[in-house]
């Protein structure tokens, strides 16, 4: 490691999420050897990784002429911001003492102490709550068409996305690879997202754009079947549809701060115009959290930046910076350690005792002959939660030291195996031993839960 730890259990910084703001605010405030710790956020405000993580391509962050893949992205700021000297927490931040000096932050697992505290927790996305709703969750309707799009059930069906932002084209676009038809459906008369993104949706021939249409209804039996609108013109209709994606906008992750900022009338972080100082000394804030307006990956990004050295001058002028000291002045550049195999294996390069492989083929000689327990992630190419769940599931078996293996099955690819196994979301896993299923998760979960189902049936 080149980077010494400090005597104190008082963080210099704590900054409080891990998409574009908090990442480049780490990045600024690790090269200002403040040794900053960032606290990743788990169930709450969404993913870690922020909104990007379900995103496929950004074609307009700088630097990336061909575009980046949101996931992409997210990991190479973090890896960045680890090179620095950046510490990860994986946690919830429940609430803030802002009346104490240091701060006290509460997260899930404990109490931390902080002088300056940068929130960079974003936005996230919004429920509609037409009747049914909850019914049909994952049964049909989702908030993530980058996520779920690849699901078994959504091939070659109409499918339906509401909204009329870059979100919304966005995921009506990408869904056409899948669905027969894809219904976008806006509830004014015109789309708000960037011109580019309206212009490829118009030019889509299997987008039909309901103009001043609103959804009112789910029905189905198992699963969605159609949804009842109610447009300005035509009055009340159906479209059967299996899919329904919400992509109408987002609500600021403010709600641990219990009021003890000041926020504006939508709930935004409120600042000073331009600046990213709050109502409370020594506490900054950075990105979608206080941006109802541009709310762009590189506007968040920009922000974070102004955070982070606005806590460095805060710090130094109160006295309270704790700079560590780099054994080296270049830290070393990280290169891929993964042991693991990530290509998909056949007949010739199958090992039965490889911890995690890909593909249909492992799964089926593993199922059949392994007697250890196996632990499967249904993933999709560009399911951002996927990205999140997977460098955790191979600590888990890392940890376990060979007591269980991993196979990794492409939906996208290995269609048949997803509809045999009934998968309907992204990331699934399931965990089997003795050709039995024990235990099934949908989503990202935090590491304990897989390694007790697994020690359990060991
Ligand atoms: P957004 O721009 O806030 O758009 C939300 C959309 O949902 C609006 O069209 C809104 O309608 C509609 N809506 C809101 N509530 C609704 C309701 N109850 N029923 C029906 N429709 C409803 O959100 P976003 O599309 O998620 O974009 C957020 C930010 O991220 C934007 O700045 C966007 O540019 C950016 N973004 C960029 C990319 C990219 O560059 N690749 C991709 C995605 C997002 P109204 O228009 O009538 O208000």
């Amino acid at each position: 490691m080149s980077i010494l730890i400090k005597e104190s259990n008082v963080e210099n910084v704590v900054i409080i999420g891990s998409g574009p703001a908090g990442y480049t605010a780490a990045i600024y405030a690790a090269r200002a050897n403040l040794q900053p710790l960032l606290i990743t956020g788990f169930n709450s405000g969404g993913i870690p990784g922020g909104q990007l993580m379900t995103t496929t391509f950004v074609e307009n962050f700088p630097g990336f002429p061909d575009g980046v893949l949101g996931p992409e992205l997210m990991d190479l700021m973090k890896a960045q911001a680890e090179r620095w000297g950046t510490n990860l927490y994986e946690s919830d931040v429940v609430s803030i003492n802002t009346e104490k000096r240091p701060f006290e932050l509460k997260t899930l697992d404990g109490t931390l102490k902080a002088n300056a505290i940068i929130i960079a927790t974003g936005a996230s996305a919004n429920r509609l709550g037409v009747i049914n709703e909850d019914k049909f969750w994952s049964k049909g309707i989702s908030a993530c068409a980058i996520c779920d799009g690849a699901t078994p059930q959504f091939r070659n069906e109409e499918l339906a996305v509401i909204g009329g932002g870059d979100s919304a084209c966005e995921e009506a676009a990408y869904l056409t690879k899948y669905g027969s038809k894809v219904n976008l459906i806006v509830r004014s008369d015109k789309l708000r997202a960037s011109a580019a993104m309206v212009d490829r949706v118009k030019a889509n021939p299997k987008i039909e754009i309901h103009w001043n249409t609103k959804v009112e209804k789910a029905e189905g039996n198992d699963w969605l079947e159609k949804i009842s609108t109610i447009s300005l013109r035509e009055g009340k209709g159906e479209i059967n549809v299996r899919g329904l994606f919400y992509a109408i906008g987002h609500t600021p992750n403010t709600k641990f701060l219990e009021n003890k900022l000041d926020l504006d009338k939508k709930g935004y972080i409120a600042c000073k115009s331009g600046r990213p100082e709050t109502s409370i000394e020594g506490i900054f804030a950075a990105g979608d959290v206080v941006d109802s307006e541009w709310r762009q990956g590189v506007t968040a990004a920009g922000t974070g930046c102004m955070a982070a050295l606005a806590t460095e001058r805060w710090l130094a002028e109160n006295n309270l910076s704790k700079t560590i000291i780099r054994k080296t002045v270049e830290p070393e550049k990280k290169l891929n350690s993964s042991n693991f195999n990530e290509e998909e294996v056949n007949e010739e390069t199958f090992d039965s005792n490889s911890e995690w492989q890909k593909g249909s083929y492992a799964l089926r000689k593993l199922y059949h002959e392994s007697k250890k327990p196996l632990l499967v992630i249904f993933s999709s190419p560009s399911c951002g939660p996927c990205h999140v769940l997977k460098p955790q599931l191979k600590r888990v078996i890392k940890e376990l030291e060979g007591e269980v293996q991993g196979v990794e099955i492409d939906i996208d690819k290995d269609q048949d195996i997803a509809k045999q196994a009934g998968i309907n979301g992204t990331p699934t896993v399931q965990l089997f031993k003795d050709k039995l299923l024990k235990k099934q998760w949908q989503g990202v979960k935090q590491r304990s839960e897989f390694k007790e189902a697994i020690k359990n049936i060991l």
